[in-house]
């Protein structure tokens, strides 16, 4: 059993955001704890199936999300001390909304083994938190960073960009704002407008509170600026840390790494084998010959309904590539050497030309000495030249379009 890295799912809210459509419930207060108390029972007896079948033995990354995490309180404590009992973990991730984090939570978390926490700030300024219907305020989220650096976590601060109301001069001060409170990571999302959202269906009748795609690649340039000139460095299109203090969970995503899911809604990508191994832990999904990967979502609860995925080889090699460009490093010789058993040479060479072409990559040698000028897609495919293909500027802006030529291989 390889599989590194585990998710877990806690879908409830305090309130549900105006721009969200995660799996997340909110419920009365009255009812909150019952809901919480019977969905934390069946995630323990999950895990423990989960650890019987020795599916933990190897975990090294834990990401509890949601969801507010933090809402669940002393059970989220319980749950890491759970996990613990059958992993050791080097980095153990809880997401926490502001409102939701006591000043005991991060203490009691950081003891029973979790060592990060991810706050969903947002934006520091409070006309637009209320615009997309946060119940927090900036203050609460300034102080909810210093509780989780006091109790000795590392803390991530998710920031959004483009949001109602938002300006050029209110952005900065939030990132000069968090800058100031030096949480480890950062990562920098622009808001995207969901179907179905209550913020979707406000954005269809006053269309001023639509994002502006100009305004958010200005801010997203902004924040890179200002964080790097901090010291974070961009390590993922959305991503900047510290050195050391890079996500190792959401890493192992972008590498291709196999991990479970826990928790409804929560998904899992496993190998061909060792999902052959668990199989009696996903009722209803079945094996398949010519599968290489299998991705698994749990559909309820009490874990008997999932949603399955099978990726050929070619597939799977495709969107490891994909992945790959998402980092700031790119797709290493090693990765392009790999694909190209799978995926004929012609057609990798062919679509990084194509983003060579379109200016959304370049080639970077992977020694100081090297001659990038010399380097040709067909030569590092081939194994004789050692480059690594790497997002440029307009690459990390428009992700997506390169993004789509690397899947398009599959
Ligand atoms: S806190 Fe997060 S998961 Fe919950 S409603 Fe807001 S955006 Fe969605």
């Amino acid at each position: 059993m390889a599989v590194t890295a585990l998710y877990v799912h806690v879908p409830f809210c305090a309130q549900k955001c105006r721009y969200c459509d995660f799996d997340s419930r909110s419920f009365a207060p009255c009812d909150l704890s019952a809901a919480l108390d019977a969905y934390f029972g069946q995630l323990y007896a999950r895990l423990d199936a989960f650890g019987k079948a020795g599916a933990l033995d190897q975990i090294r990354t834990v990401y509890v999300g949601g969801g507010t995490p933090s809402l669940a309180g002393e059970r989220l404590v319980e749950l890491a001390r759970r996990i613990c009992t059958w992993c050791a973990p080097v980095e153990f991730t809880c997401e926490a909304n502001p409102e939701s984090l006591t000043a005991e939570l991060p203490t009691a978390l950081a003891k029973a083994g979790v060592t990060r926490v991810s706050l969903g700030v947002q934006t520091l300024d409070n006309t637009e938190l209320a615009a997309i219907g946060r119940i927090h305020d900036a203050d609460r989220a300034l102080a909810a960073i210093a509780t989780v650096k006091n109790a000795g976590l590392d803390v991530s601060c998710d920031l959004m960009c483009g949001l109602p109301g938002q300006t050029a001069a209110s952005w900065k001060r939030t990132l000069d704002g968090v800058l100031a409170a030096a949480p480890h990571h950062v990562s920098v999302y622009p808001l995207t407008l969901e179907e179905g959202t209550p913020l979707y269906r406000m954005a269809c009748r006053d269309e001023s509170l639509e994002p502006d795609e100009d305004f958010q690649a200005a801010c997203m340039d902004v924040a890179r600026d200002c964080l790097t000139a901090a010291g974070y460095h961009p390590y993922e299109v959305a991503s900047y840390a510290l050195v050391g203090h890079e996500c190792a969970h959401n890493i192992a995503y972008w590498t291709g790494q196999g991990y479970l899911g826990l928790g409804r809604s929560a998904a899992g990508m496993l190998d061909a084998e060792d999902f052959d191994c668990l199989a009696g832990l996903f009722p209803g999904v079945s094996s398949r010959g010519d599968a290489h990967r299998v991705r698994l979502v749990q559909r309820d609860d009490a874990a008997t309904a999932f949603d399955a995925e099978y990726l050929s080889r070619r597939e799977a090699a495709a969107e490891d590539l994909m992945l790959a460009c998402r980092m700031t490093h790119g797709v290493g010789s090693d990765l392009l050497a790999r694909a190209a058993n799978i995926i004929p040479a012609v057609d990798l060479a062919s679509a990084c030309d194509r983003a060579l072409g379109l200016g959304l990559a370049t080639w970077v040698p992977d020694d100081v000495e090297g001659h990038v000028g010399r380097v040709t897609s067909r030569d590092v495919i081939a194994g004789r030249a050692r480059a690594r293909l790497a997002p440029t500027h307009l690459g990390w802006l428009d992700g997506n379009v390169l993004f789509e030529l690397f899947w398009g291989l599959a």
